[in-house]
């Protein structure tokens, strides 16, 4: 059985140079991590992965690096300023998320309809009316001792002050990475020769002031989104909201995470700007939990851009003749939660072994060049033809300190897939030993031959010519 819990993955993920906890050495801030090098490393390819798939291999969708800091404006039209809060209660000196306070009250009680009662009042915003009740009965059910219920309304965005003697003297650091698209959408437009349909794309960091940030890099206050805001002729909407659900699944499915461990579930606490959504959720350790959101955000933040810029952000459509707004469906996936969701399903702990066990293409380090015998001059001359010569072309590390079973173990605990180990044999008969990490089987293979032994296994280009086609 895979006996792999919270701590151990922590334990891991710190001991491995994956996560550290950031400021460390300061006894750390709360919900804010670094990346280590193999962090970085794996980071990227995941990056890499979505960037191939949504941008580069598509016609019809291209990227753009917008910045983190923006006019203040941006933030009120896109409407974050008033409505991006969330809602915290308090008793004593625990502070609960109201919606999970909610769940749990509900949990204990069982009462399906006052809960479904409750959600509505909370989707209206009526706060004070839900604290009311929820006071009630909690006195009524004698569910807690301390019926002193505080209420605190949090703005999520993280202020920063500008030095200038100008009019803006403060914004805020980007709670999504969206807003920069829409606000650029008609330099894009001019720039290019994108027509709808058509995306643009963009992985960035965001900044949530969040509170509550239990869950390792579950829920960060400074995270990594990776964006795309897909443009459309009004009334298409249906058909690439589901468009894009089984595209954004396929991707999340070639991750390896088990695919009965996704499932999709509708939104019913909708953000200010989406008209529906649904939220692809994760067995993290079994429970299930958001990892990716596909919204239709209408033409909700164009229209408002436009209202609070006047600048004319339209679109022409040369059949109808007509001018209009275009609708947009938004796909929006956590780059640190695709993170943890791979950590969590690739860490096995099994029969006194640990290995991370992900996909080829996400591990940090392709290949282990490990000379068996480290002193012996031409073996190191032979492993370091080897190591230089692939280096170019695969991400490899070449490592001759300790014992082979220590070495061996440190690349299993990094996911690398493939260790080669170069001995005497190797001198007389140009071979070495290629050793597969997840079997831990051990084939002889020619040294001239590794490159393209290699270059198959690490190729998924089959992957994305099934799964991306014209539209
Ligand atoms: P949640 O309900 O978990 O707070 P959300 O619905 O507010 O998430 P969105 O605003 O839709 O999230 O953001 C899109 C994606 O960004 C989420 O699906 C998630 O993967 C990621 N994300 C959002 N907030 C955080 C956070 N604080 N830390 C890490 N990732 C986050």
């Amino acid at each position: 059985m895979n006996d792999v819990n919270l701590k151990l993955i922590i334990n891991h993920a710190k001991r491995y140079g994956f996560i550290y906890k950031s400021s460390e050495i300061y006894n750390g801030i709360n919900g804010v991590y670094d990346y280590g090098p193999w962090g970085v490393e794996m980071k990227n390819n995941i990056k890499e992965y979505w960037w191939n798939f949504m941008v580069k291999l598509r016609d019809n969708i291209v990227g753009i690096d917008s910045s983190i800091l923006m006019n203040n404006k941006v933030w009120i039209a896109s409407g974050h300023k008033k409505e991006f809060n969330e809602y915290y209660i308090i008793i004593k000196n625990k502070i609960y998320n109201i919606k999970k306070f909610i769940l749990l009250i509900f949990d204990i009680i069982n009462n399906k309809k006052l809960y479904k009662k409750i959600l509505i009042l909370y989707k209206k915003k009526k706060i004070k009316l839900i604290i009311y009740k929820l006071k009630l009965i909690i006195k009524h059910y004698k569910i807690l001792k301390y019926r002193n219920i505080k209420v605190k309304k949090i703005n999520l965005m993280f202020n920063t002050k500008i030095n200038s003697f100008l009019n803006n003297k403060y914004t805020y650091l980007r709670p999504e990475t969206a807003q920069g698209i829409f606000i650029n959408i008609k330099n894009i437009i001019n720039s290019t020769k994108m027509k709808i349909p058509f995306g643009v794309a963009q992985v960035g960091k965001s900044f949530r002031n969040e509170i509550i940030t239990k869950e390792f890099i579950f829920r960060t206050k400074e995270f990594e989104q990776m964006e795309m805001q897909f443009f459309i002729y009004p009334g298409q909407e249906k058909k690439w909201f589901k468009y894009w659900i089984n595209n954004r699944l396929s991707w999340l499915y070639f991750l390896n995470l088990g695919i009965n461990n996704f499932r999709i579930k509708k939104h019913k606490n909708l953000s200010h700007y989406t008209k529906y959504a649904i939220d692809i959720e994760f067995n993290f350790l079994n429970i299930y939990k958001e990892l990716e959101g596909i919204h239709f955000r209408k033409n909700f933040d164009l229209k408002s851009h436009i209202k609070y810029s006047k600048k004319k952000i339209m679109f022409y459509n040369s059949k109808t003749k007509k001018k209009y707004i275009p609708y947009i469906i938004e796909t929006s996936l956590g780059l640190d939660r695709v993170f943890y969701a791979l950590l969590c399903k690739s860490l096995i702990n099994e029969n006194n072994r640990i290995f991370l066990k992900l996909p080829y293409f996400i591990s940090p380090i392709k290949i282990a060049i490990l000379p068996l015998i480290s002193k012996d001059k031409k073996i190191i001359k032979i492993s370091k033809y080897i190591y230089n010569n692939l280096k170019y072309k695969f991400n490899i590390i070449y490592d001759d300190k300790n014992s082979i079973g220590k070495r061996y173990h440190y690349q299993d605990s990094i996911g690398t897939p493939f260790c080669i180990t170069i001995d005497k044999y190797s001198l007389v008969n140009k071979t070495v030993t290629i050793r597969y990490r997840d079997s831990m089987k051990q084939i002889r293979y020619e040294i001239d031959l590794l490159y393209f032994f290699f270059k198959k296994e690490f190729d998924i280009s089959y992957f994305f010519k099934r799964e991306i086609k014209d539209v």
